[in-house]
């Protein structure tokens, strides 16, 4: 069984065939460098290939090797940071303008899988599940929450409706949407970059930038070349380092793992999830998981801001999927993998100019499926002089993360904290 957070993931073993992109050789030169080959670069390469700009993306390992080709495929509504924190930044208005963005970025998803013929597994269909029975009145605020932001393809589930349609039970309610998912996330990505390379984008994989210059003459170089381009995008997330100075302490880089059963067969699949959706729970440190088309249970959660990794990734994560299915103990895991989720303070996610000529977009905090795309198509945008809806999500303001040998602490504690709230509210 796998066991690292390298390790060979369900998502790698049933990727769809798809090319290698060579190396960056030499100087080149392009209008845009696209630094990070996930739905973040590969949406803004889409755009702006096919409006005709020369683009080059620039990817340190393979396309999808960060959070995009690991994550739990569950396709969200809205922001991590619920819509009261925008709201507060930018006023009623202004929020609501971006609800409607993180609306237009599941349309986005859904129509950039139809025209490219990305074969991804998209399957519509989302519980939000509350582990506590005083948690009730908080899906009726939720539900309200969204009927005024005109999204009201929601219905509020009790305890006895969701027990019809999960095995467990181990929750109290739910809210259903229709308008949210999951899918197969690397292979949506695997289709993007076939769609960016269509576009006539070309990505150089196993091509780290290790000097990023966003002056008047901007240019990204990697060990064996040098980009030089008059607009430079970074979407490298929680995958991004130090390579930027100024990004670094932005986002955090949390540790989120997944576990993939062996196939469970339709029935007992069936039994588990009836209705095929994804399911969330509503705790802060969240559990997620799904059944993925060849009925395997796709069980996600656990976060941790250390960098240590548990020995054996599926002896860690099977309790947690257990305590929900407790007959799924005698199952086999047949894989277990971790990624880097980027989260943000306010778990809203970051988007600015680094310099008249350099954009970056980045901690979606775990929400990142459909918003990401979203976020490479307005740096695309604005790229093109149309800045309106990026500057719209860019004022948002953000305290960065502390800095030095107090950084990973200081957010170890602060799990606990909300491990504890978990627990206790
Ligand atoms: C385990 C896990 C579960 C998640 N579950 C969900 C979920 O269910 N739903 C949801 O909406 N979101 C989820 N997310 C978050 C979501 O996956 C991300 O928000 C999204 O994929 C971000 O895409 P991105 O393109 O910005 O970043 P990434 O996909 O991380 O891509 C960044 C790329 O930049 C490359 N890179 C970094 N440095 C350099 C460099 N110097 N030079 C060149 N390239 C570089 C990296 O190799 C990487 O490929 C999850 C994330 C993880 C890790």
């Amino acid at each position: 069984m796998a066991k690292s957070i390298s390790a060979l993931s369900y998502y790698q073993a049933t990727a769809t065939p798809h090319p290698d992109h060579p190396p960056l050789q030499g100087e080149v030169s392009a209008d845009v460098c696209i630094i990070g080959a996930g739905y973040t670069g590969l949406s803004a390469a889409i755009e702006l290939a096919g409006a005709g700009f020369k683009v080059v993306v620039l990817e340190a390992e393979t396309v999808g090797y960060g959070a995009s080709g690991r994550n739990g495929g569950q396709v969200c509504t809205g922001f991590s940071s619920g819509q009261q924190k925008i709201i507060a930044q930018l006023g009623k208005d202004d929020a609501r303008r971006c609800f409607a963005l993180a609306e237009d970025s599941k349309q986005l998803l859904k129509d950039r899988i139809s025209h490219h013929s990305i074969d991804c597994d998209l399957t519509w269909g989302y519980l939000h599940a509350i582990p506590k029975p005083s948690q009730f009145g908080g899906l009726k605020e939720w539900k309200e929450e969204w009927d005024g932001l005109g999204y009201t393809d929601t219905q509020i589930l009790d305890k006895r409706q969701l027990e019809e349609k999960i095995g467990t039970r181990a929750y109290h309610g739910a809210l259903r949407e229709s308008g949210a998912g999951h899918l197969h996330p690397l292979n949506y990505c695997l289709g993007l970059a076939r769609a960016a390379v269509s576009a006539g984008a070309v990505i150089h994989e196993n091509s780290r930038a290790v000097e990023v210059d966003t002056g008047s003459n901007p240019f990204v170089r990697t060990a064996k070349g040098t980009v030089r381009a008059k607009f430079i995008i970074i979407g490298c997330n929680a995958y991004l380092g130090r390579l930027v100075p100024k990004l670094y302490g932005r986002v955090m880089p949390v540790t989120s793992y997944i576990i993939a059963t062996e196939p469970l067969g339709e029935n007992r699949a069936k039994a588990l999830i009836r209705d095929g959706e994804a399911v969330a729970d509503t705790n802060f440190i969240v559990d997620y998981f799904r059944l993925s088309k060849d009925t395997r249970m796709i069980f996600g959660g656990r976060a941790s801001y250390t960098t240590m990794e548990p020995a054996d990734l599926g002896t860690y994560m099977r309790p947690r999927m257990t305590a929900i299915f407790p007959n799924l103990k005698d199952v086999k895991i047949d894989y277990a993998w971790g990624g880097y989720i980027a989260i943000t303070y306010n778990r809203i996610p970051d988007c600015g100019r680094l310099s008249p000529t350099a954009y970056y977009a980045h901690g979606y905090s775990g929400q990142g499926v459909a918003l990401a795309g979203m976020y490479g198509k307005l740096m695309a945008e604005a790229v093109r002089g149309t800045a309106e809806r990026f500057d719209l999500v860019s004022r948002i303001r953000h305290l960065p993360f502390p800095g030095g040998p107090i950084r990973v602490p200081m957010l170890a504690s602060a799990m606990l904290y909300y491990r504890l709230k978990d627990a206790l509210s």
